[in-house]
């Protein structure tokens, strides 16, 4: 775990949170872990996703047990369906509690969603890399889901433009987390994957490497951290957490690592 993120206890539950978030303050934030639910194996404990074929009812206890530690009301948050793809969704107080203890309440699909009301937006992940954003200025906050797709479709970006857009952010203004996810140590893809990684990042070199013909491992991190970067984000402002979900199965979900039947774990933030 990089020096930008820390490791929070409460009783069963482990969450990590960012540390420049935590400091400038006026927010609050988790990437879940797998500790502290109440789920069995293969989603023990502390899966957040309905649709994964667990108990509704655990995931809905789960939901509670996270958000309650985090001093969010359960029924709040604001999800999304997850499609792989680069829409925003802006986000009103209005919606609060869409999807928050069922899955067939979520917002039509949409892979970040933006706000600057007092309302919590949660997404979920197993591999795939979350990207918590806060901007202390303009008082706004946002999520965004980015697997390989959306990496290539530059998602977290597009989420920092429409806060500028929406909110008149300025990017420099911006913190992001990138939160636990499959590693460069672990995500190898093939050359369909590495021939889109290259038609959208000019510095494609730095973000693969190949290990056999034909066998590529890709550095998600180093995208969406470059990518914002490109944006306008301050390299200084970006922590990246640097936990692999496939190396830390003990901690963390990993839908590679569990041969796809996997929990999910969740980033979730709101302004206070
Ligand atoms: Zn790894």
């Amino acid at each position: 775990m990089s020096q930008g993120f820390k490791i929070n206890k409460q009783g069963d539950l482990i969450y990590f949170t960012v540390q420049n978030f935590t400091e400038r303050g006026g927010v609050v934030h988790a990437f879940s872990s797998r500790h502290g639910g109440v789920s069995s194996p293969p989603f023990a404990s502390l899966n957040l996703g309905f649709h994964t074929g667990d108990e509704p009812g655990a995931v809905k206890e789960n939901r509670k047990r996270f958000c309650t530690a985090l001093g969010i009301d359960a029924a709040e948050p604001v999800t999304a369906e997850q499609v792989h793809a680069d829409r925003v969704q802006v986000v009103t107080a209005s919606q609060a509690g869409a999807g928050a203890l069922d899955l067939t309440g979520s917002l039509p699909a949409a892979d970040a969603m933006i706000t600057r009301d007092k309302v919590a937006l949660m997404a979920f992940f197993a591999d795939c890399v979350p990207l918590l954003i806060y901007d202390p200025r303009r008082k706004a906050v946002g999520v965004a889901h980015s697997g390989w797709q959306g990496t290539v479709l530059e998602v977290g970006r597009r989420t920092v433009e429409a806060m500028v857009r929406e909110f008149g952010s300025n990017p420099a203004d911006c913190l992001v987390g990138i939160g636990p996810s499959i590693g460069p140590c672990c995500y190898e893809v093939d050359e369909p994957v590495v021939e889109k990684v290259k038609a959208s990042f000019p510095y494609w070199q730095d973000l693969v490497e190949e290990k056999a013909p034909g066998r590529w491992n890709l550095d998600l991190w180093a995208a969406n951290r470059q990518s914002l970067i490109e944006a306008g984000v301050l390299a200084e402002n970006i922590s990246v957490s640097g936990m692999c979900t496939r190396c830390n199965q003990d901690m963390l979900f990993s839908y590679r690592g569990d041969k796809g039947v996997s929990g999910r774990l969740a980033a979730i933030i709101r302004l206070v």
